[in-house]
C-alpha cells in the first residue's frame, strides 16, 4: 500500500467512544497508588481480559519490594504491584515497544475509591488518573487492535509493558524496562502530552534523596550541652544543598520534605529531610556525586553526629539528540499527515523515557492525550486529544509494519 492509502485505512478511533470511555472509567475506578498493591494487582486482572482481543502472550511479573524510610527513620520494605507483558510478531524485522504506567498520583482528598470522580464537561473528562496515564493505556490497546486487524498484522512485532511504580521512579521494573530495550528498535510512551499539544524533547534527570542525622537527646533546660541537635544539624546541612544550583547552573533542588524533633523541651537527637534533584547532564550526576561524597565525610567527622543517606539517581537525563531526536522527527512527519503540528519543547519532568534512552531505546515519551491538573484533584483530559492520538499511534505502527526501514537505523 502507498503511503496515502494508510490513511484510508485508518479506523475512525471516535465511533469507539462508548466503549473505549466505558473501559477507562472502569480502570479509573481502581485507586492505583503506587503502592496500593491490592488495587493495581485487581487492574491487572481486568487489563489482562480487556487486551486478550491483541491475541499477544502474556506475561505478569512481581517485583521485587523496595526499601524506604519510615517517618521515624526506621527503614521498611514496601510491596509493589505486578508488572504486566505482551508481546506479539517476536521474529518480524522491526520490534517497538509500547509502554506506560498503571500507578497514579493521587490528591489528598482522593483517600478512597469512592472519593474518585469521573465527570464529564463537554470535551473535557475529569478523572484521577484519566490523562496520566490511563488514557495512554487506552491509547496503546485502540492503536494496535486496528494494527493486528489490518492487513499490515504481523509485519511489525511488538511488545506492551504496563508498570505498577513509574511514579516513585520505577525502582522496581526499570531492569524489565531495559530488557526490553535491547530487544526493540524504537519505543513510545504514553506520558500525557503538554496542555497545548506539545510533545516533550529533552528531559532532566532526577533522583531523590533522604538524609537523616542521628543526634543526641538530652533536656533542652538541664544539661542541653550534653546534647546534639540533630534538627539544627540537618538545616545547616540543608543550607549547603540549596546552594548547589549555583555551582551547577542548570540543576535544580528541592527540599521537599522535613521531619524529625518531638517536644520542645528535649533537644533533639533525630531529623531528616527528602530531597529532589534534577539535573541536565551526565556531567552534573557526576559533579553531584563528588559533591555529596566531599559533604558526607566533611559531616562524619562531626563529634556526636551520625548521617545516614539513601537514594540516588533514578533516572538521568534524557538528551534531545541523535536517535531520539530522528525518532520524533518521524513522529512529527506522522502528525504533519494527520494535519497535526506537533510541536517539541523540553521539560524537568522525568518519566520512563529518561530510563529506555539510557538503555540504548530511542523514545518519544508523551503520545499519550493531552492532560492537565496532573497530580493532584483537577487531573483532567482532552477528549479529542484522546482519538487523535489512537489515529497518530495507528498511523506510526502501520507506517513501521509497511516499511521497515522507514526510520532507518535508529540503534
Ligand atoms: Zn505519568
Amino acid at each position: 500500500m502507498p503511503m496515502l492509502d494508510l490513511l484510508r485505512h485508518l479506523p475512525d478511533f471516535r465511533a469507539r467512544e462508548v466503549p473505549v470511555l466505558e473501559r477507562l472509567q472502569a480502570w479509573c475506578s481502581f485507586r492505583t497508588g503506587s503502592f496500593d498493591v491490592a488495587a493495581l494487582e485487581a487492574l491487572a486482572k481486568v487489563l489482562q481480559r480487556d487486551f486478550s482481543d491483541l491475541g499477544a502472550t502474556f506475561r505478569q511479573e512481581s517485583l521485587e519490594p523496595v526499601l524506604r524510610l519510615d517517618g521515624s527513620g526506621r527503614q521498611e520494605f514496601r510491596d509493589l504491584g505486578p508488572c504486566l507483558f505482551w508481546e506479539k510478531h517476536p521474529s518480524a524485522a522491526r520490534q517497538i515497544l509500547l509502554a506506560i504506567h498503571t500507578d497514579v498520583v493521587y490528591a489528598d482528598s482522593e483517600k478512597t475509591a469512592e472519593d474518585l470522580r469521573w465527570v464529564r464537561d463537554g470535551e473535557w473528562l475529569h478523572a484521577a488518573g484519566c490523562a496520566d496515564a490511563k488514557g495512554g493505556i487506552a491509547i496503546i490497546h485502540e492503536a494496535l487492535l486496528a494494527l493486528e486487524q489490518s492487513p499490515l498484522a504481523g509485519q511489525l512485532g511488538w511488545k506492551i509493558i504496563l508498570n505498577p511504580d513509574e511514579e516513585i521512579g520505577s525502582p522496581g521494573s526499570s531492569e524489565g524496562l531495559q530488557r526490553a530495550a535491547k530487544k526493540c528498535h524504537m519505543g513510545l510512551l504514553f506520558e500525557p502530552s503538554l496542555p497545548d499539544g506539545a510533545l516533550v524533547g529533552a528531559r532532566k534527570g532526577s533522583g531523590n534523596f533522604t538524609v537523616a542525622v542521628h543526634g543526641k537527646a538530652a533536656h533542652a533546660g538541664r544539661n542541653p550541652q550534653e546534647g546534639r541537635n540533630a534538627i539544627v544539624a540537618l538545616a545547616t546541612w540543608l543550607g549547603e544543598w540549596a546552594e548547589l544550583p549555583v555551582r551547577f547552573p542548570g540543576m535544580t533542588v528541592n527540599v521537599g520534605r522535613i521531619q524529625g524533633g518531638g517536644s520542645v523541651n528535649r533537644v533533639p537527637d533525630f531529623a531528616m529531610a527528602e530531597i529532589n534533584v534534577r539535573v541536565e547532564t551526565d556531567g552534573q550526576v557526576e559533579g553531584f556525586a563528588g559533591w555529596r561524597k566531599q559533604q558526607e565525610e566533611r559531616w562524619s567527622q562531626r563529634e556526636g553526629y551520625r548521617c545516614e543517606w539513601f537514594g540516588g539517581f533514578s533516572a538521568p537525563p534524557k538528551p534531545w539528540e541523535g536517535a531520539t531526536r530522528k525518532w520524533m522527527q518521524c513522529v512529527q512527519e506522522c502528525g504533519h499527515l494527520l494535519g497535526m503540528d506537533l510541536k517539541v519543547k523540553s521539560s524537568g519532568g522525568v518519566c520512563d523515557g529518561n530510563r529506555l534512552a539510557a538503555a540504548g531505546l530511542p523514545n518519544v515519551d508523551t503520545l499519550g492525550p493531552v492532560g492537565d491538573g496532573l497530580h493532584g484533584a483537577g487531573e483532567k483530559m482532552l477528549l479529542p486529544s484522546l482519538f487523535q492520538r489512537m489515529r497518530l499511534t495507528c498511523l506510526i505502527l502501520m507506517r513501521l509494519a509497511q516499511e521497515p526501514d522507514w526510520a532507518g537505523d535508529l540503534k
